[in-house]
């Protein structure tokens, strides 16, 4: 059965590359789609939290990653001018409760890592999906090259500007937030010989902020050697026009980040390069699945990344999602429902969450967003739900 199912992964992001990896260990017959001619190390950084490590130690690859990765010994939440500290994150203590780190890494090398997991020959590169069409019990591809391939179920993990989600609901463009990311990564050593205050921090301005906007800037290491370093900011910028990122010069940021710590000031003037990336949303969407074709991570519940858990929901989603299908005995409209109501709740909390950005900013218990284990966790039925939420709604 697993041999005959042919399944179509549209993008090999951190989901799509997840999902590959469950179904190979599984022994399914599967192929990835992916735009990009080639994965290549650019970006930037990346925040992964126990519940996603707890994936990626399921999968076998929590070493490799670890080996390349800087864990933290401290994160720090500040006081945006002064650098004091709100809350420094309890790292050892949660590590030892959730059983498994907090980690920081590059996200090309993250996504080399899983991609180098799955086999050459079950990932198509310079595969732009244009179609699908639903023909005779089998869905059918179409790539922007006019190629065609067939598949059984179609994954579309083709992220915020997803295709597949624009044929399943039709097209729509994802929301700009109001809220740009400027983003820089460059070795450690171009800070000279001045030394940031922690493995990784969070600055958050408040009311005394002249622009009294909410903005922040999140800086980490992204190699176990601590030789490169990295930033991302959450910063308001209501006239940001088009939804792809700009390069921008060292003024236009230090503008935004005036009276800031030094640890901010000198992390922006040592940037070789800046760049500024538009946040884009979607509210929570109503339809996951149709027939044979379902959705997973931001190519349906798109957030502001200021949690550090839009990957972590897209693994999660992958996990959740091939426990699904691998049980689903053939029925995948039923696997699809019943992914969707184990992964709804949990995302939609976390999209909120992430939007509003005050996660950790005060000591807070992380226990039901890092104490997640997608492979593991019940899957409740949609049937079973209703009727807990009836009862609940009785009493
Ligand atoms: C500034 C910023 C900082 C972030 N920081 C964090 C963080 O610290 N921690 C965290 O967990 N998350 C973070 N995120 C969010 C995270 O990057 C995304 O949520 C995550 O990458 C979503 O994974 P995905 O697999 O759904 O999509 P993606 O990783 O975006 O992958 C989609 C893939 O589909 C391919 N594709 C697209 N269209 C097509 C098509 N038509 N045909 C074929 N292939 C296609 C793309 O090329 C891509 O490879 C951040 C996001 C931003 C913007």
């Amino acid at each position: 059965m697993k041999e005959k199912l042919k399944i179509a992964v549209v993008g090999a992001g951190l989901g799509g590359l997840t999902l590959a990896i469950l179904l190979e260990k599984a022994g399914y017959n599967y192929t990835v789609y992916e735009q990009a001619p080639q994965l290549t190390r650019l970006g930037a950084g990346i925040n992964l939290y126990p519940n996603t490590t707890q994936v990626m130690k399921a999968i076998g690859l929590l070493d490799q990653m670890l080996a390349v990765g800087n864990r933290p010994e401290s994160w720090l939440n500040r006081e945006w001018d002064t650098g004091r500290v709100y809350f420094a994150q309890l790292e050892d203590e949660w590590e030892e409760q959730f059983g498994a780190p907090h980690l920081h890494l590059h996200r090309g090398d993250l996504q080399s890592i899983l991609s180098n997991a799955v086999p050459a020959h079950r990932v198509q590169f310079g595969k732009c999906l244009a179609g699908l069409d639903e023909k005779g019990g089998m869905t059918r591809l179409t790539f922007t090259d006019g190629s065609t391939a067939d598949a059984d179920i179609v994954i579309g993990a083709d992220g915020v500007n997803s295709v597949v989600r624009d044929i399943l609901l039709g097209p729509e463009l994802p929301t700009y937030s109001g809220t740009v990311a400027y983003r820089a990564q460059y070795p450690t050593k171009l800070l000279g010989d001045y030394k940031v205050g922690s493995d990784g921090a969070k600055f958050w301005s408040d009311d005394r902020h002249p622009a009294k906007e909410d903005r922040h800037l999140i800086m980490y290491y992204l190699t176990k050697a601590r030789d490169e370093i990295y930033f991302v900011t959450g910063s308001p910028d209501p006239n940001f026009e088009g939804l792809s990122p700009v390069d921008v010069d060292h003024a236009e940021m230090l503008e935004h980040y005036e009276g800031f710590h030094e640890d901010v000031i000198r992390l922006i003037k040592a940037a070789p390069h800046i760049s500024k990336w538009p946040l884009l949303v979607r509210k929570p969407l109503s339809l996951w699945s149709r027939g044979r074709i379902v959705l997973l991570g931001d190519a349906c519940h798109p957030m502001k990344p200021h949690m550090g858990q839009g990957a972590g929901m897209a693994i999660e989603d992958a996990a959740v999602l091939f426990r699904c299908i691998d049980t689903a005995a053939g029925d995948y409209s039923g696997a699809f429902d019943l992914y969707r109501a184990n992964r709804f709740e949990r995302t939609s909390r976390v999209q909120a969450l992430s939007n509003r950005n005050i996660w950790m900013r005060y000591p807070t218990d992380p226990t039901w967003c890092y104490g997640y284990n997608a492979m593991t966790v019940p899957l409740v039925s949609p049937a079973r739900q209703v009727a807990a939420g009836q009862q609940a709604t009785a009493a």
